[in-house]
């Protein structure tokens, strides 16, 4: 089920679990602000999720109320996770589902990285 978009911050979502290390992760990276791992259910050879460890529901969230070194650092990881993975070349595509219309179905930020084949014209 999409998330609503206007809901607070669940301490329990999914994702927060990972962070605080009460449910596992296949881990790719971690920084000061952000966390990398694979997908549970990839959909694509390489199916990675970037996440910040602050608290924010979605990228709206995120980009109105995350400080500047936040923002910056994550945005820096996502490279770097994608720079890691082998992902730059031959290229590799990279999505944020946000909110209900988004089809987000996890309330904290995550950023989706897909690679390892050939992807087409987005289809709206
Ligand atoms: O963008 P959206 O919220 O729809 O995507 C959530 C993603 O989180 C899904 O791709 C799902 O497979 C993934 N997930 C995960 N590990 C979990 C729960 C969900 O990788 N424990």
């Amino acid at each position: 089920m999409p998330i609503d978009p206007r809901a607070p911050y669940d301490p329990n979502n999914i994702f927060a679990k990972i962070l605080r290390g009460e449910i596992p992760c296949k881990k790719v990276y971690e920084d000061d602000f952000s966390l990398a791992f694979h997908d549970i259910n990839p959909q694509a050879p390489v199916h990675l999720l970037v996440i910040p460890k602050g608290a924010y529901v979605s990228w709206d969230d995120f980009s109105e109320k995350a400080p500047a070194e936040e923002i910056a650092g994550f945005i820096r990881a996502v490279g770097q996770v994608a720079r890691e993975a082998g992902l730059v070349d031959p290229g590799y595509r990279m999505l944020a589902n946000v909110g209900g219309h988004g089809h987000q179905e996890v309330p904290h930020l995550h950023v989706h990285l897909f690679g390892g084949r050939q992807f087409y014209a987005m289809v709206p």
